[in-house]
């Protein structure tokens, strides 16, 4: 394959471990739609990429069933499904899909080294960070039980499954204000479970979701478990924990939202990147680029607000040609 290049190993001061160096152009880490669409895109202008998958691979979508937003599928796909399609795309053009974890970078030369799975080092002229972002949920056994049967992190992606029915969306921030807003408008009755008495969403939100008819606040609530025989059916609720009116309560609902914030796959770039306070990589607004040279991100790791699928494969097709034009600049 012309992506290796033969060491040289002349030079009296070569450490043992260059040994396993691999030298490619382009490398991509992360297998979601951002991940494969960039190698779709770079393979295509010959940059020859490598991507490496991740422990997820196929990413996000790999964990839902029903995938009904994404262009091109008229009649919706499974989530894996449509992923294996990203994948066969990529490397129908010559994209290598690899299994690794990053577990190291070093982007402190124009030689953008990273390390995976702690041993093998790639040394690439360019990297497309795609690593995503990932959901945070409350820790229930329950969540995992019902999971794609009535348990979502996503409004916009499942919130059609649930039109006229009754949902939960646990949270009390913007996102919880805007899914809950979201569903108020499919179904017919959304209950707010917030465990203050105050919600941290910006007043405007607040305002907006205070207002609204079929939207319920259960101030001082906290979710402690789900019951249901073929999927939700209703949650357990524990309200005023740790007071003296403390009480469990149950709601009968057909689906549970959880929107209680995401946590960006982005520690292992953060001493060389610059993030946003909730650790999101930074990107020159209107493009890919990153604060170093030849590092660009796409995708849910770079993208507090949209995180979708045809959103982060959209922005892996702008990595790729950022890449491709950062090379040839560099010519
Ligand atoms: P991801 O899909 O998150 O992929 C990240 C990739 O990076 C993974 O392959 C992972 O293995 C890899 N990775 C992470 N860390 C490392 C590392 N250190 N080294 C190497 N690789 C790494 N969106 C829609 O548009 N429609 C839907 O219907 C929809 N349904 C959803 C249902 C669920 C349950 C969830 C959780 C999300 C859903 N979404 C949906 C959102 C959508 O999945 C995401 O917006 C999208 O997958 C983001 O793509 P991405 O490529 O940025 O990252
Ligand atoms: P967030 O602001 O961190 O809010 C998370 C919410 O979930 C909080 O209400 C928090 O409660 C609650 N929560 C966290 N852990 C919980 C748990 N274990 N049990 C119950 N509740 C829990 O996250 P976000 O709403 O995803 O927003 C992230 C950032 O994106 C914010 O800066 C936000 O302003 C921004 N954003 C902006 C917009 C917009 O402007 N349109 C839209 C979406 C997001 P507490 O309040 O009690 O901590």
């Amino acid at each position: 394959m012309d992506i290796f290049k033969p060491l040289d190993l002349s030079g009296d001061n070569q450490k043992p471990d260059i040994e396993s160096t691999e030298k490619v152009r382009c490398l991509i880490i992360g297998s979601g739609p951002a991940g494969y669409t960039a190698a779709i895109y770079s393979a295509r202008a010959n940059l020859k990429p490598v991507l490496y998958t991740g422990l997820q691979m196929g990413g996000q979508l790999t964990t839902t069933t029903e995938v009904e937003n994404f262009p091109g599928y008229p009649d919706g796909v499974t989530g894996p499904a449509m992923m294996e399609d990203l994948k066969k795309q990529a490397e129908r053009f010559g994209a290598e899909v690899r299994f690794g974890i990053a577990t190291k970078v070093d982007f402190s030369s124009k030689k953008h080294k990273v390390t995976f799975d702690e041993e093998k080092v790639i040394e690439a002229d360019v990297v497309i960070i795609a690593t995503g972002a990932t959901a945070r949920y409350l820790g229930l056994e329950a969540e995992s039980k019902y999971s794609g049967m009535g348990v979502s992190a996503c409004a916009t992606c499942d919130g059609f499954f649930y039109k006229g029915k009754d949902v939960a969306v646990v949270g009390g921030g913007d996102t919880a204000a805007e899914e809950a807003t979201y569903l108020s408008g499919l179904c017919r009755k959304v209950y707010m479970v917030v465990r203050r008495n105050v919600l941290r969403a910006s007043k405007a939100m607040q305002d907006k979701v205070i207002n609204i008819p079929n939207i319920e606040i259960l101030w001082e609530h906290q979710a402690i478990d789900l019951y249901g025989d073929n999927g939700v059916e209703g949650m357990v609720l524990v309200k005023h924990k740790g007071t003296p009116q403390e009480e469990i309560v149950k709601v009968k609902i057909d689906g549970f939202f959880l929107a209680i914030g995401h946590t960006p796959n982005s520690v292992v770039f953060k001493d060389f990147l610059a993030t946003n306070e909730a650790g999101y990589i930074i990107t020159t607004p209107g493009s890919t680029k990153t604060t170093v040279p030849g590092v660009f991100a796409a995708g849910d790791v770079q993208d507090p607000v949209y995180r979708q699928a045809v959103t982060a494969a959209g922005s892996g097709c702008m990595a790729a040609i950022d890449a491709e034009r950062y090379l040839s600049e560099c010519k």
